[in-house]
């Protein structure tokens, strides 16, 4: 199976030019056809001689994630559900921030992508791990979630168009476990950050992750300053521990001091989220313990309500109560955000509208 493009940097294609004696200039007019004027095909690319674009198309796959539904939500939530060369199905999430006195178009908008197929981390409560893990994504069909979200800003908004990236910020929270997949993902992240990418700053790239350590720990390490999320969902051994297998390799006592490590070694805080399920993880005695948390790394605090997943038992606490948990973090003076969710009827919360899908496709493996 040929490579997909978007997961070459210019180093590499430089080196692949070189060996067929091209002109080193040719690198950068192949990546400014990817990602700044955001070529569909390989004849658009008009500056090149046609022997090139010969071989271009026999070595590479220019987009290796095809669009095949999107779906608006009622709120300001888009989904884009994409599939790759073996027929998986990947999510990719628009969330846009409307900004006061104008209008859809020019609001915050933030993309959240996917890092893997399915997800083998099995928390209790996600869907994205309900069938275990399928495959990782490669850097290529990790880059491609972007450029598919481009080319649909530039047909709505086509003054967006050409050498801009169309959107504010990055999560990679969608489907999967992004530091299971680490060198895809670092990778893929090179080549958004880069100018010859598409030019994205490294911090408007958050990273979450379950809670593994030794690569919290390494992502620290890195030269591009990510932003980093932790899935906390339990202040508690005892209760992050029921709903997190990841809990068990890596309790609080080591992922606390990594998430701390981290945040100094960045002089920027990190995000604790905490999703709020009714009776499992939403009494005040996590409360105070997440506050403890929070203060001891000097987190932001990300309360969720959890999304009802279809088939899994667990709910939302009412409004009441988790207005009261988030009163004993701000009460400390915290940063606390209390997310009203996006999405909900579009199945926007990791892995539902896949799941749904495949469901309806059963003869897809
Ligand atoms: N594996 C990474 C990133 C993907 S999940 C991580 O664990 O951080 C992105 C976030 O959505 C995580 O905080 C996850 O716990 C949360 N999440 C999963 N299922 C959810 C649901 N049904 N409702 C609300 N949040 C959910």
């Amino acid at each position: 199976m040929k490579p997909a493009l978007t997961g070459e940097t210019l180093d590499s294609i430089s080196a692949r030019l070189a060996e067929r004696g091209e002109p080193a200039f040719r690198a950068g007019q192949i990546l400014d056809w990817v990602y700044k004027k955001r070529a569909r095909s390989w004849e658009e690319m008009t500056n090149l001689p046609k022997a090139l674009r010969g071989w271009l198309e026999e070595t590479f796959t220019l987009m290796p994630a095809a669009l095949v539904l999107t779906r608006q939500s009622v709120d300001v939530t888009d989904k884009l559900l994409l599939e790759l060369s073996d027929r998986s199905l990947i999510e990719t999430v628009i969330i846009r921030v409307p900004q006061d006195g104008v209008g859809l178009d020019h609001s915050r908008k933030t993309i959240c992508i996917s890092t893997q197929v399915g997800c083998a981390m099995a928390c209790a409560f996600c869907a994205s791990g309900l069938a275990g893990l399928k495959r990782d994504l490669t850097a290529g069909e990790i880059v491609a979630q972007l450029l598919q979200v481009c080319y649909l800003e530039d047909a709505r908004t086509p003054r967006a168009r050409a050498e801009l990236a169309s959107f504010d910020n990055i999560v990679v929270m969608g489907m999967g476990e992004p530091l299971a997949n680490y060198e895809e993902l670092i990778r893929a992240l090179t080549i958004v950050n880069a100018d010859w990418g598409l030019g994205f700053g490294a911090r408007r790239i958050t990273i979450s992750t379950s809670g593994i350590v030794p690569k919290i720990l390494r992502l620290a390490d890195e030269p591009l300053g990510f932003r980093l999320a932790v899935s906390l969902h339990g202040a508690t051994d005892e209760v992050r521990g029921k709903i997190m297998p990841v809990n068990r390799a890596y309790p609080l006592a080591k992922l606390v001091p990594a998430v701390k490590a981290f945040s100094e070694r960045h002089g920027r805080m990190v995000t604790l989220e905490f999703i709020l399920i009714e009776g499992v993880n939403d009494g005040l005695d996590q409360a105070r313990a997440l506050r403890d948390i929070a203060l001891d790394v000097h987190a932001h605090v990300n309360l969720i309500p959890y999304n009802a997943v279809e088939g899994l038992p667990w709910n939302r606490p009412t409004l009441e109560r988790q207005e009261a948990f988030a009163r004993i973090l701000e009460q400390a003076r915290l940063s606390v955000t209390l997310r009203r969710e996006k999405g909900h009827d579009i199945d926007a919360a990791c892995g539902q509208l896949r799941l749904k899908t495949e469901r309806d496709r059963p003869e897809a493996a």
